[in-house]
């Protein structure tokens, strides 16, 4: 009794080698005492071959002769380097004798320049005769007990030539007869090869061996069908295009029937419905990696974790939309329509009518787009000129991308996460439709986004191992060379912990930008930018941010350049998220800021900045909590600047101010200039950040800024000079801190935010108050609010330092890898 049916592909005896390696995997099965047959199709390309070489030759061209030489040629190679001596001269004069009659074939074609299905069927059929013809004789001449099937004997169809319907009843018959009559023997078949009752010579249609095994198996109720190809079964998606793809363990017939109407075609679709009917399991298996366990298609739905089995696409198709009043409550428009489209054999690949039946939409291949038009056009030419319909409106360039799986079924929420990928990666979806087997969900998109949808769909569905973000770094000095550090050391962690990998893919400093799209290594991103031979160009680096097209990307600007900030609007606009520790942006023009915020809402991305106050300091997430939650902001109160923290801590009886600002300035906290922490500005921009935050439409010139300094210092040309001044000016500020000690007060450099007015002033405070206290260069940053009332919430620490706010970055980029995934 037959157990199985195994069948090779055309890559998988696509040379001497190949064909090798399948007869040795025949006699594993042997060995292991198996009872199956064996089918197998052309060698990988013969066909297409074949067609072609008919094709000139009807055309009238010798050009013909090229492809027959080349053709006979790579099966003679065969015989000659497989089959042994005894054989090997026999075997040889029948593919002699086939390729002369092929010869004669092809020249009658050119002579009569008619090529009708018929002998198009009948030209192909030397492909899969010649292999399997090969294949049975190498198996012989390694000891095999095998034997050569023609299916043309045994397989009987119907006369549509070129897609034959086969006749299950006779067949079944014939093969019954045959293995009866080959007990011991292991037959192989020519795939892809029937004949009518009358004996001529038909095929199954492209890709039609799967379907001979199918049949072979279907008829003599074997155990399994295994279908040997050249990758590891059917992918979770196209592994050329979603690099994370994986072989999908088990489906059901119905999953994998979805599955290979799309770009999976790892199996010919009507192969599943003979197994389907017998419930046997179809198994898919790489005789490239024949260990490797392959996909298993059967009855049984899969009880895998994923609520999706696979991400498909056809990847271009265009769309074909009918329109107007008169489609609304007429029954008849639809069958017309479609009508028309059958009578013209053009397939509508997808078809949708929202129930306000204003249109109708279908998708077909592009190349018969143009004719669908004229021809529905010309059907409801009537309907046009009364404008009850519109004429028909095409759009080309979309692909069909679809979620496919059993798990779908009855299961709230897959539809959301699906469109939520692509409306989180700036992807616009043209069409829906899901049927409501709800096995398969597709949308119609741009198809400059096809890779990206995939990939971004795929992330959702089935990386649940981890999620990769995309990141691009500009600016990778202190801050940027930090981050970098950190990204690197916390990899493992991240994927391991938080389910997430950063992959950095582009990077850029001022002179050097570089690109990877599989991702820069870290430990080497010194030497790879500087040797690289992109110079430095903004316009060019979010050019190319945009044409990568990458899901789930992020723009990381670590410098503080006010003319790169121009580019935020379009980078968000691409649908790409930022996260920066510049503050030019969030502190410039209102309008601005409050239109970058308002690009990143449309476009579903993030426009984040935390680090702009307090480094990585938890003050605009804190900021935001409270006022998300119902909170009520009464005031912001804060030492906003480590410089100014430090003078001001540090300054007491005893020690003249401009010793201190020396100091500092010895230390590293402040600007060479002081002048640029001690005018207070910078103090300014960070409460005008967290005004707006708080809700208000602040501009920087409203922030009222104390100045602290004698108008000497102010003029003063150079630094030594303001130096001098300052140091004539120590009285000033002694006086000041005299009048606070006596008070019990300490001064301190604070920036506040009360009633709607920002305040950045020199304040003397009590002991009660937080910032009394305060010690070293620490930030401190205290909320009144409705709920902190009676005792603030106050945030304190280092508000500066490449450590801390590359951090500040880093738990950044992951809350939007949150957000996004
Ligand atoms: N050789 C045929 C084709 O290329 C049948 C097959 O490969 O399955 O379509
Ligand atoms: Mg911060």
């Amino acid at each position: 009794m037959l157990q199985k049916v195994l069948k090779f592909g055309g890559s998988s005896v696509a040379s001497a080698e190949r064909i090798l390696h399948v007869a040795q995997i025949i006699q594993s099965y042997i060995a292991r005492g198996e009872k199956f047959a064996v089918v197998v199709s052309a060698m990988g390309g013969s066909t297409d071959r074949l067609i072609h070489m008919s094709q000139v030759a009807a055309s009238g061209s010798m050009a013909y002769e090229d492809d027959l030489h080349a053709f006979a040629g790579r099966h003679r190679v065969v015989v000659d380097e497989l089959i042994g001596s005894t054989i090997h001269d026999r075997c040889l004069e029948e593919i002699i004798s086939g390729q002369e009659e092929l010869g004669n074939l092809l020249k009658g074609l050119y002579l009569t320049r008619d090529l009708t299905t018929r002998t198009l069927d009948y030209i192909q059929s030397f492909g899969e005769r010649n292999l399997a013809f090969i294949l049975n004789h190498v198996l012989k001449s390694m000891g095999t007990e095998a034997v050569f099937v023609d299916a043309r004997k045994l397989i009987k169809t119907n006369d549509n030539y070129g897609s034959a319907k086969v006749f299950m009843e006779e067949t079944k018959e014939n093969l019954s007869r045959h293995f009866a009559e080959t007990e011991g023997q292991v037959s192989i078949f020519t795939g892809f090869i029937a004949s009518t009752r009358s004996g001529i010579t038909t095929t199954l249609g492209r890709g039609g061996s799967d379907y001979t095994a199918s049949i072979i198996g279907a008829a003599m109720d074997v155990q399994e069908i295994e279908i040997w190809t050249d990758v590891d079964g059917v992918m979770t998606a196209d592994p050329r295009i979603v690099k994370q793809a994986f072989p999908i363990p088990a489906m059901t017939y119905e999953e994998a029937l979805e599955m290979s109407h799309f770009g999976a075609r790892v199996i010919y679709p009507p192969t599943i419905i003979p197994a389907l009917e017998k419930k046997i399991p179809i198994r898919i298996k790489n005789t490239f990696r024949p260990e490797a366990p392959g996909t298993l298609i059967s009855q049984q739905a899969p009880d895998h974790m994923y609520a999706v089995t696979g991400v498909s696409s056809i990847n271009n198709v265009a769309l074909l939309s009918l329109e107007g009043s008169g489609l609304f409550g007429a029954s008849t428009i639809a069958a017309r329509l479609f009508q028309t489209l059958a009578q013209a054999s053009i397939n509508a690949i997808l078809i949708t009518q929202g129930s306000s039946e204003h249109s109708i939409c279908f998708s077909v291949a592009p190349n018969v787009a143009e004719k669908a038009r004229e021809l529905i056009n010309e059907e409801f030419e009537l309907e046009i000129k009364a404008k009850y319909v519109h004429p028909v409106r095409v759009e080309f360039d979309l692909s069909v991308i679809a979620i496919i799986g059993e798990n779908m079924k009855s299961r709230p929420g897959i539809s959301g996460r699906f469109f939520e990928a692509l409306g989180k990666n700036g992807i616009n979806v043209i069409v829906t439709a899901q049927g409501s087997s709800e096995r398969n969900i597709s949308v119609i998109i741009h198809r400059e986004d096809e890779a990206k949808a995939l990939a971004a769909v795929h992330n959702i569905f089935f990386l649940s191992d981890y999620y990769t973000l995309n990141l691009f770094v500009v600016g990778v000095g202190l801050i940027g060379g930090t981050l970098l550090q950190q990204i690197r050391n916390q990899e493992n962690w991240l994927r391991q912990t938080q389910y997430v990998k950063f992959n950095v893919v582009g990077l850029g400093n001022s002179k050097k930008m570089l690109f990877d799209p599989a991702g820069i290594d870290l430990d080497s991103w010194k030497e790879t930018l500087t040797t690289s031979d992109l110079p430095m160009d903004m316009g060019q680096f979010v050019a190319k941010m945009k044409s990568l097209n990458l899901p789930n990307a992020v723009f990381i600007d670590n410098t503080a350049d006010t003319e790169l900030v121009k580019f935020y609007p379009e980078i968000l606009n691409s649908s790409i998220s930022i996260s920066t520790p510049n503050k030019s942006a969030s502190s410039g023009r209102y309008q601005d800021y409050q239109q970058l915020r308002a690009v990143a809402n449309k476009r579903g991305v993030k426009y984040m900045y935390e680090t702009n106050v307090g480094a990585g300091l938890p003050v605009l997430t804190t900021l935001n909590d409270l006022i998300n939650s119902g909170d009520r902001i009464q005031k912001i109160e804060g030492v906003l600047s480590g410089s100014l923290s430090f003078i001001f801590n540090t300054f007491g009886p005893g020690l003249p101010f401009s010793e201190v600002v020396e100091e500092a300035g010895r230390k590293g906290f402040t600007e060479p200039d002081p002048r640029v922490d001690l005018s207070g500005k910078d103090v300014a921009r960070k409460i005008l950040i967290l005004a707006r935050e708080a809700g208000y439409p602040m501009e920087f010139e409203e922030v009222e800024i104390e100045n602290i300094l004698p108008q000497e210092c102010i003029d003063a040309e150079t630094v030594p000079d303001f130096k001098a001044a300052l140091a004539r000016g120590n009285d000033l500020f002694e006086a000041r801190q005299n009048d606070a000690a006596k008070k019990g007060k300490r001064l301190r450099f604070v920036a506040s935010l009360e009633d709607g007015k920002a305040r950045v002033s020199l304040q003397a405070v009590d002991v009660e108050h937080p910032f009394y206290h305060l010690s070293g260069s620490d930030n401190m940053i205290v909320f009144t609010t409705d709920r902190y009332h009676e005792r603030p919430l106050v945030i304190k620490g280092p508000g500066a330092g490449a450590e801390v706010t590359a951090a500040g970055v880093f738990a950044e980029i992951l809350r939007i890898g949150y957000y996004l995934s």
